[in-house]
């Protein structure tokens, strides 16, 4: 059945911005008691029945939803699992200007809205828009773009981090005006925390810039809210966790959350879909990760899945090497609620993924629901881009996942 006219039918369950609900499918009536802990899930599930959860429409803090035949492909996929998403800015070139913002939001929700995806429509999304923050952004240039409303963060790329982050910063003294500007307009400043120096091993490099580079950028901006994107270090999480204001939160992605850098390397085999900057780590720092969305009581830790699209021909060319990326639009939901699952935590999810997030960009919460049923599906081989003749490889592609997420709108 199409999965928008199934969740239509659910829509008499009421999203709880505080607590899931968990019960067995066939028992459920809108005045079910709250889900009260795990005790309680865990004996439930030993009856067999499917078990399931609403929680309200999540938000994806950190998105890549790239240009032209790309963007239509994929955006259409989002939207189908997030309320809202903050959009990543680095096109080629770079996403600058409110200008630049305002034309590629539109050409997003053309893409929702008409594209060739066969994925369903949303039945609502909003893309946040994010600005690529250059050596030459200025005080000027940053009041426009809070002017503006739709612009919501900076994002740093330090030059050479990543994915078309040529035009990057290549030192942040010279922007200090521009960081307190975003201070003092409430715009927030989304950080990729890699070294980019040289003779900093790739899997030091944000705990190297963690402890060289992100203290002095908080002492120099003391007001500016701040977002370490893609934390896969325990010294990620444990500077955000114990930094003694409220003005630092950390995104985390799905991938760094289930996967250690042996997944690069899995059956002797180098795994080109599994490869991304930052790149996964060792097993003592998803545990890091994993601690800190079990232990998430300041709500500093939210969800950005960092899906990052590749044609399967960008990630398999031996010649000019394989492309940073892995693209976990497709299943994003379904793998955090396997790895909250995982470690008992279910009833941290909402937070994570639909509360922690708004309220750090001053947002409410969104209106719908999303309805979680611990039932696996499937996940495609590939989502086909038919105008450029390629494919985008997902995360756990012709695998199964052990949930099944859908939207519920009011
Ligand atoms: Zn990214």
């Amino acid at each position: 059945m199409h999965p928008w006219r199934h969740a239509a039918r659910e829509t008499f369950f009421e999203a709880t911005p505080a607590a899931c609900r968990v019960s067995p499918v066939g028992e459920r009536d809108e005045h079910e008691s709250l889900f009260a802990n795990q005790a309680e899930l865990t004996s439930s599930m030993e009856t067999g029945a499917e078990h399931t959860l609403i929680i309200r429409t999540p938000d994806d803090f950190h998105l890549h939803l790239r240009d032209g035949p790309m963007l239509e492909a994929v955006a259409p996929i989002s939207a189908a699992q997030f309320g809202r998403a903050l959009i990543m800015p680095n096109l080629n070139p770079p996403v600058r200007t409110v200008r630049d913002a305002l034309a590629y939001r539109e050409r997003i929700m053309a893409a929702i809205h008409g594209g060739q995806s066969e994925v369903p429509h949303a039945p609502s999304f909003e893309p946040l828009m994010a600005l690529y923050l250059t050596d030459g952004t200025t005080p000027e240039m940053v009041r426009e773009a809070a002017a503006s409303k739709v612009v919501k963060a900076y994002k740093l790329y330090p030059a050479g981090a990543t994915t078309n982050s040529a035009a990057g910063v290549t030192s942040l003294e010279g922007l200090y005006p521009a960081l307190n500007a975003m201070a003092d307009c409430g715009i927030v400043l989304c950080i990729h925390g890699e070294s980019t120096a040289k003779d900093v091993d790739p899997f030091d490099r944000e705990a190297h810039f963690v402890q060289q580079t992100l203290p002095g950028l908080m002492a120099a901006a003391p007001k500016l809210r701040v977002v370490l994107e893609h934390c896969t270090t325990k010294q990620a999480v444990e500077f955000v966790s114990n930094f003694p204001e409220d003005r630092i939160a950390g995104t985390l992605t799905c991938h760094h959350l289930m996967y250690t850098r042996a997944a690069l390397f899995e059956g002797s085999r180098l795994r080109p879909h599994m490869y991304c900057l930052p790149v996964l780590k060792a097993e003592e720092h998803r545990s890091a990760l994993l601690h800190a969305i079990k232990h998430n009581e300041k709500g500093r830790f939210f969800l950005g899945t960092d899906s990052a699209p590749h044609l399967e021909k960008d990630k398999s060319t031996p010649k000019e090497g394989c492309a940073a990326g892995v693209f976990s639009a497709p299943c994003a939901m379904e793998l955090y609620a396997e790895i909250f699952d995982s470690v008992n935590a279910l009833e941290k999810l909402e937070a994570f993924c639909s509360l922690n997030g708004a309220a750090f960009y001053g947002l409410e919460p969104n209106k719908g629901s999303m309805k979680l049923a611990k039932r696996a599906r499937s996940v495609a081989d590939s989502v086909p881009v038919h105008p450029l003749g390629s494919a985008i490889v997902p995360i756990r592609a012709g695998h199964e996942v052990a949930w099944t997420c859908s939207r519920i709108e009011k």
